[in-house]
Order: structure tokens, then sequence, then C-alpha cells
């Protein structure tokens, strides 16, 4: 499986990164944060060929370019269904984004499939065995295992994400901040990056990509680094158009 990152971000986009959203194979979209569609047209990605999309919760930063993603797929004359799968709310969400920015009823030749589950169900999706389970978060977040690609979403330290990550070639695991920010991001249902990082060691997980990368820690990347590595060995920070 191919992952490119398309959004390497968290909360805002910066000129360096747009927000939460990597694609598997070109065609398993997973959240699509403000800036990530551009990017995918970057990484040459053709939106006609993406099958689903996957939301791990639905704050603004996941989802924000769900609009230039369906407007770009109409305006191509997509006519394959297209199958977004999300926490509770996902299809009101989607819909309300369309109704508000007027979206002629003409415009879209296309019919969307709506998957509204709840963290823990498992399922098949474009051949492959998705498993979920609930992060740790101030609104209700799914983290995804799609097949042996693990994403949290965004979350605090969580023992269903270590199960659910077990054994996975690769974790992205979102590392919103330092280790001296500990108290401060559980608070608001994040990781320091030295946190994702023994959640990738008890996940005895081969690789760990570190993501949602805020503007307050995007210039410290060596510290970033350097907290996670004594807990885990093999681990990446995530940039955008980065392919693994
Ligand atoms: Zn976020």
């Amino acid at each position: 499986m191919k992952l490119t990152v398309l959004g390497s971000g968290g909360s805002v986009q910066t000129l360096e990164r747009a927000c939460a959203s990597y694609i598997i194979d070109n065609k398993i979209l997973i959240d699509a944060g403000p800036g990530s569609y551009r990017n995918m047209l970057k990484a040459g990605v053709d939106p006609l060929q993406v099958r689903v999309l996957f939301l791990s919760h639905l704050h603004g930063d996941h989802f924000f370019d769900i609009g230039p993603l369906i407007w770009g797929m109409s305006f191509m004359q997509r006519t394959e269904p297209f199958t977004i799968v999300g926490p509770a709310g996902t299809s009101a969400m989607v819909k309300n984004v369309l109704s508000l920015a007027n979206t002629p009823p003409s415009f879209m030749k296309f019919a969307m499939k709506f998957i509204e589950i709840r963290p823990g169900d498992h399922f098949v999706s474009e051949g492959t065995n998705v498993l979920t389970a609930p992060g740790n978060h101030v609104i209700e977040d799914v983290a995804y295992r799609i097949g042996d690609i693990s994403y949290t979403g965004d979350t605090a330290p969580s023992d269903s994400i270590v199960n659910l990550a077990t054994g996975s070639k690769l974790l992205i695991h979102e590392a919103s901040g330092l280790a001296e920010s500990e108290s401060f991001l559980k608070e608001v249902g994040h990781s320091s990056s030295r946190q994702a990082a023994q959640i990738a060691s008890r996940a005895k997980v081969e690789k760990l990509l570190l993501s949602h990368i805020t503007p307050a820690v995007s210039n410290k990347k060596n510290e970033l680094l350097n907290q996670a590595k004594p807990e885990f060995n093999n681990i990446e920070i995530a940039e955008d158009l980065v392919m693994l």
C-alpha cells in the first residue's frame, strides 16, 4: 500500500502544511483538511479515481476541503458514486456544506453514499479490511486501521488505539505538541510526540509517522523527534506530498 501525505498540519494550514489528509493507493482518502485538495492535484492524484473518504472526526481542520473536493469531482464530470465514511453527523455535515455553498443541483452527476459508523465497527471497503476504534478527543474521534496502515485522527494517548494498531506496518499518530505541554494537550484531547512514540512502541508497529504538526511546533521538528526517539526508533515527521 502506498501512502501519500496530502496534509501534515494540525488546527490551521500554514505556508508549509495543509491540514490533515492522506491517501492510500491514490484511491482511499483519509480526512480532507483545508489545503489538501490542491495538494491532491499537486501529487498527481486524479479526483475521479478516489473511491472513498474516511473522516476521523468532524473538526474543520479534518474536513474543510470536502467542498473543494466535491466541486472538483463535479466539475470533472464524475459519474461514479463516492462513498463517505465517518462518525455520526457526517451526512448532515456534507449536505450542509453543499447547501451553504449553493451547489447547483445539476452540477453533481454522481451519487454520494454515506456510512456513519460507531468506533469499534469493522467492515470491508474497496476490498480492504477496515477496523476502527475510539480515539480520545473532545468530540467523537474514529481511529482507522485500513489494511496495514493505522491512523489516529486527533487523540490523547489511547489504549484502544494501541489495540487497533498492534502489528501495523505504519502508524500515523497525531503529535500536536512537545512533552512539556502534555497536561494542556490532555485537556484538549491531543498527544505529544513522546506519547505518540510510546503508543507506537506498545503497538509494536514497524514505523511511526508523526503528523498533525501544529503551527506551535512546526519549527521545532528536532525537539519533536528528540523527545520521541527514546521511546521508539523508526520515526518520521510527516511533510506534505511525501510518499511512504
Ligand atoms: Zn485536528
